[in-house]
């Protein structure tokens, strides 16, 4: 099978190198984690053996330069978290959480010991990051958020609930944002320390190959070493979400791929009125309306990776790629479904897995009617977000 779906040449547009990476990350999602991850999403488990496997891939904050990161391009760590997510979106989030919500904050806004002590740790994968924004009363308006920090002499101490935490049990650092009497900032949180509880969420039907966690936090009292210095309000987290994002936009299209490849094959060999049900011009529709979608998102994250690697890429540019990738590879995967039949919905197949995640997909990093608002309010000058 040929390595990605390409109807419009975009390999073109990539490097060898570029290529080389995508082969490499596409062998280890292939060989390794997709004979496993079926069972892991059935028992609600995330294959922590695969961890040290992903850090000598070089993906954990694969697009940051030094302290152990591989300093790649980000067009590179897009095409990797591609496949990563071709495998389930549950590994794509794992690996977005380590590199562009944990490891980025600190290369970005931490000091030099605070980069020294945890992002070599963190690209071998031996220290395991989380990122406490949402809380149970603030999601898209995490500015409202109720979790508190104080000084208290050479400390902080830090109070709050934090929900809906990829991670958040298998984490040894937590990136939590706190309200202080100086407005929004990040602290870094060994997860062993006294007052952290982690609480992992069961019962979802979504993301099952991915821990999620709700994190409480009872007078955790940190040095004041431990808060990141350069990270001022809201910003500072915004701007991870905005990176994450980035990965998500190529990583849907992983998704979207895995339940195309799936639909074709599937209605090529599956017969009904004595025709494979793929020679139907209604099947073909939707086959055709997949591959297009799934071109033009590819379109669009070569673009916008070429933009991020320029230093041009804008906040708004990458909402409106979430919102389309994530949105077309939704419908690909509902599309899908439909063609495999009664077998769309077993988990013999990858096709629903892959839908399920999309529905959190849809939702973290910001939602579909949350990415519409600030393209709108980039276009018009006016905000509608209340
Ligand atoms: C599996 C999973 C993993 C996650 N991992 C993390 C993580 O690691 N770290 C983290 O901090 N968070 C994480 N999240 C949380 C996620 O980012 C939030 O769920 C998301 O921001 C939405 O918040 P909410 O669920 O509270 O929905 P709400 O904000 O309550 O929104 C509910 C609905 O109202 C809509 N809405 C809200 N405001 C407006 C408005 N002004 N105009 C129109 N519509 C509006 C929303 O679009 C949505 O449709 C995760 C979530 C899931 C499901």
């Amino acid at each position: 099978m040929p390595e990605t779906v390409d109807f419009y040449r975009i390999d073109d547009l990539l490097t060898e190198e570029e290529r080389l990476v995508r082969s490499t990350v596409s062998r280890f999602v292939d060989e390794r984690f997709l004979p496993i991850v079926t069972d892991h999403y059935e028992r609600g488990s995330f294959p922590m053996e695969v961890v040290p496997e992903l850090a000598r891939l070089g993906v954990f904050g694969m697009h940051l330069q030094g302290y152990g990161a591989a300093g790649l391009s980000n067009v590179m760590y897009g095409l990797a978290c591609q496949e990563l997510e071709r495998g389930d979106s549950g590994l794509r989030s794992f690996v977005s959480v380590q590199g562009s919500l944990c490891m980025f904050p600190i290369h970005r806004y931490g000091s030099e010991e605070q980069k020294q002590r945890w992002l070599p740790f963190m690209a071998r994968g031996e220290v395991i990051g989380c990122f406490g924004l949402t809380e149970p009363e603030f999601g898209s308006n995490p500015a409202g958020m109720a979790t508190r920090a104080r000084r208290d002499g050479g400390d902080w101490v830090i109070n709050g609930t934090k929900r809906w935490i990829t991670n958040g049990n298998i984490a040894h650092l937590a990136i939590v944002w706190a309200r202080t009497e100086d407005g929004i900032r990040g602290f870094l949180v060994e997860t062993g320390t006294k007052g952290f509880e982690a609480r992992e969420i069961h019962h979802k039907l979504s993301m099952r190959a991915s821990v999620t966690s709700e994190l409480i936090l009872d007078d955790v009292r940190v040095p004041a070493r431990n808060e990141l210095p350069g990270a001022q309000g809201l910003k500072g987290p915004l701007s991870c979400l905005n990176e994450a994002r980035y990965g998500i936009v190529w990583g849907v299209l992983g998704a979207a791929i895995a339940c195309y490849r799936s639909a074709l094959e599937y209605a090529k060999a599956r017969v009904q009125f004595d025709r494979p049900i793929a020679g139907y011009q209604l099947t073909q529709e939707k086959l055709v309306n997949m591959l297009t979608e799934i071109t033009k998102g590819q379109l669009l994250a070569v673009q916008l990776g070429r933009l991020k690697d320029q230093g041009k890429a804008t906040a708004t540019q990458i909402s409106m790629a979430k919102l389309n990738n994530v949105r077309e590879a939704l419908q690909v995967a509902r599309e899908a479904r439909t063609i495999l039949g009664a077998n769309g919905i077993s988990l013999e197949y990858p096709v629903m897995r892959h839908m399920n995640n999309l529905e959190t997909v849809l939702t973290y990093e910001g939602t579909s009617e949350i990415h519409t608002l600030a393209v709108g309010e980039e276009i018009t000058g006016l905000s509608a977000f209340k």
